[in-house]
């Protein structure tokens, strides 16, 4: 199919760690998480990625709150689920996996896809008015051994990997994987994650910052989609949608304040709208379903 053809997936990337000062429709709870994500499928979200949250905001790990999460999502829809890895960022991949293991345990909560963070990088924002980084520490550590690790179990619970490229080395290891046999290209799917905000850990996001990145996708079955840490998506998504790339947009990343810090499903319905523009419109979840060849039975749903 030709690219300009394919129809556009579109993420909805709900709340990540967002906080609520600047954009008060970041979802915490499981109730706002699953009504949010059911929202995002009306406008035309196929896939929804989220964390779990304490009452707060504050991050939780909780593995039953992560279940009542999809329970509650496939209560109200078929959306396709990307829950994060349980939030636990430790360089031991079996405590990462344990709990999307234990999730897996029951169908009703197993979600679609798993994170595989390609390679590992510098989450630290640079302040350009105090000249001074807001932190000084905070590396994502992905090893080697680690992904092929957890790449080894997403695949044997089932799930879909649902790759992150920070950097071209990122898209070089997706080759890498692929062509050890690591990761099936079925095709693969791969997050390029431009970053704004003064993170310096990945390419800008700007058109030059995503071609950059597309002059290294590698020559594999690939299906792509690009998000952007701090910043707004739309500066890159006619790119994108030009290239036959998809979009992964939400509150999780960026408040979207000059577009009057709207909630998800509104980013969601202008990346829908926009996508129509280009004559791709969004795709449904079984057009996803036969475009990334996901094989796995859909979880049971009690949505009508
Ligand atoms: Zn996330």
């Amino acid at each position: 199919m030709p690219d300009t053809e394919k129809p556009l997936l579109i993420e909805a990337r709900l709340n990540e760690w967002s906080l609520r000062e600047r954009n008060p429709h970041v979802p915490w709870t499981p109730e706002e998480i699953a009504d949010d994500a059911y929202a995002c499928w009306q406008a035309g979200a196929s896939i929804v990625h989220f964390h779990v949250r304490n009452p707060d905001g504050s991050p939780a790990h909780d593995v039953e709150l992560y279940a009542r999460v999809m329970r509650a999502i496939r209560e109200r829809c078929d959306v396709l689920i990307h829950p994060t890895i349980a939030g636990v960022v430790t360089p031991d991949p079996a405590a990462r996996i344990a709990p999307l293991a234990r999730m897996c345990e029951d169908s009703s909560s197993c979600p679609d896809f798993a994170p595989l963070d390609m390679g590992s990088t510098n989450l630290d924002a640079y302040d350009a008015a105090t000249r001074s980084f807001s932190t000084e520490q905070k590396t994502y550590v992905n090893s080697i051994a680690t992904l092929r690790y957890l790449a080894g179990h997403v695949q044997r619970m089932g799930l879909k990997e649902l790759m992150c490229a920070w950097t071209v080395p990122c898209l070089r290891t997706v080759d890498a994987f692929v062509h050890a046999g690591w990761i099936r290209d079925d095709p693969a799917l791969v997050c390029v994650v431009l970053t704004e905000g003064g993170i310096q850990g990945g390419h800008p996001g700007t058109p030059e910052g995503l071609l950059s990145m597309l002059q290294f996708m590698p020559q594999r079955n690939i299906e792509w989609s690009v998000c952007c840490r701090e910043g707004n998506l739309f500066n890159v998504a006619g790119l994108a949608l030009e290239r036959g790339g998809h979009l992964s947009i939400g509150l999780g990343d960026y408040a979207y304040a000059e577009l009057g810090a709207p909630a998800n499903a509104e980013l969601v319905r202008r990346a829908a709208e926009l996508g129509a523009s280009f004559g791709r419109p969004a795709a449904s979840v079984d057009q996803v379903r036969t475009l990334l060849g996901l094989t796995r039975e859909p979880a049971p749903s009690t949505a009508n």
